[in-house]
């Protein structure tokens, strides 16, 4: 059976080594040079393994590494994404061993990227090297993009397809940590900052000026009633769970020292939007737009008009003369949510490759962060899939680790379900 052959090409201990080796160099996107030192190392290997092999330079010293294994003759292409980015290890001295150690203990090897996704990178590579080494002949092509920065603004991706290399993808494998569960879908998100400004003032005499605080606390409010609105009409998503629109940061003044007896000119918040299929990111950002002016009208309307306006004349004596109230929004990333259906077909591919190797039928999943996967989605078009090892929750966090089965386990399916999807009869 072609498929047993190709799984014996999978060896433990190389696939044990290659996740240490890429452990052990550190590319926390910082200053420095981790990212390139990591996609160097792979364009050798990869080179010397028999692909053809492109670095194309996203920023000084971020590359990303395009890697194709051509098949015999003109056929579909799958793509296995990965990055070569990890994120900050925090206090070295909190991890029980080094971050960067890449040590093997028991079953399980630690480090950061260990599940976050060095071992799925290697996985993902010792799969293509036991296709190449099988000899067992195919139509189409598999392409490895181990891509920069996808912890950070993803501009790995966005480069990767504005250089026009999605074209022409069929379908793609995200290599991620979901606990080796098949992930047809990823919540969306929208990163958003509102600012609200008003006047400066002394604390003893506020109506001298105007505080942009009150104002930004109410479209939090408003914000607040959206969410649970939305929840409301969309109810609990299988994979996803609920939406959400969550305040993360709340700062005022915005520049210089706060102090308690002065009324700041400035307030600022951000906002990590999460959405779920169902939801329109246009008539969100409209509803989100709409609170933010609504406050802007309505304070703006009592500052003219009323008792404060008054007030403000009379005890003020005019200190108060000319202010007026803005707020405004800024959406400045827009990450869709994505969907695959059951029916596409490299969600069956996968699933029956799984099936091949398991004997069990896949665990379907979704994936609460975004990926570079979502921009392969939702600016490519491509049908993507997410599977990886690595318990959901451990990225991220310290000792981070992964096992080494569960390794060897991922490392197989996508050999399976590279084949399914190049149409070779396993
Ligand atoms: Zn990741």
């Amino acid at each position: 059976m072609k498929l047993d052959r190709i799984l014996k090409e999978i060896k433990k201990d190389q696939l044990i080594q290659l996740t240490q080796d890429l452990i052990r160099i550190p590319s926390v996107r910082r200053s420095g040079q981790g990212e390139q030192k990591v996609a160097l190392y792979l364009s050798r290997l990869l080179e010397g393994m028999g692909l053809e092999v492109v670095v194309e330079y996203v920023e000084p010293d971020s590359p990303n590494v395009i890697a194709v294994l051509q098949g015999e003759s003109e056929g579909p292409c799958l793509m296995f994404e990965c990055h070569t980015d990890v994120v900050t290890e925090g206090d070295p001295s909190e991890w029980k061993y080094g971050p960067f150690d890449g040590r093997l203990v028991g079953n399980r090897i630690y480090g950061r990227g260990a599940c976050d996704t060095k071992g799925n990178l290697a996985a993902a590579v010792m799969a293509i090297q036991a296709i190449n080494q099988s000899g067992i002949p195919f139509k189409g092509k598999i392409l490895l993009g181990i891509l920069v920065d996808e912890e950070g603004m993803m501009s790995g991706v966005k480069h990767f397809i504005r250089q026009g290399w999605a074209n022409g993808i069929q379908a793609a494998m995200i290599c991620e940590p979901v606990d080796n569960q098949l992930c047809i879908t990823q919540k969306g998100a929208l990163r958003a900052e509102i600012k609200t400004s008003g006047k400066m003032s002394h604390g003893a005499m506020p109506l001298a000026g105007l505080n942009p605080i009150p104002p930004m606390i109410s479209i939090l409010e408003k914000m607040k009633q959206l969410e649970e609105e939305e929840i409301e009409r969309l109810g609990k998503n299988d994979f996803l769970g609920y939406p959400s629109i969550t305040p993360t940061v709340l700062q005022a003044p915005v520049k210089g020292e706060p102090q308690l007896n002065v009324v700041p000119y400035q307030c600022r918040a951000l906002l990590d939007i999460r959405t779920i299929p169902g939801q329109s990111h246009e008539a969100l950002k409209k509803q989100l737009e709409d609170i933010v002016q609504e406050e802007e009208r309505s304070v703006n309307a009592s500052l003219h008009s009323g008792p404060l306006k008054e007030i403000r004349e009379t005890l003020e004596k005019g200190l108060s003369k000319g202010i007026s109230f803005q707020s405004m929004l800024d959406v400045f990333e827009d990450r869709p949510w994505t969907k695959t259906p059951q029916e596409e077909r490299i969600v069956r591919c996968v699933s029956k490759a799984m099936r091949s190797i398991t004997g069990k039928d896949p665990v379907y999943g979704g994936v609460l962060g975004a990926t570079d996967g979502t921009f392969l989605s939702a600016w490519a078009g491509i049908p993507i899939v997410t599977l990886g090892a690595g318990k959901r929750m451990i990225p991220h966090q310290k000792d981070e680790w992964v096992s080494v089965e569960d390794l060897e386990l991922t490392s197989k399916i996508y050999a399976a379900s590279a084949l399914e999807f190049l149409n070779v009869e396993i």
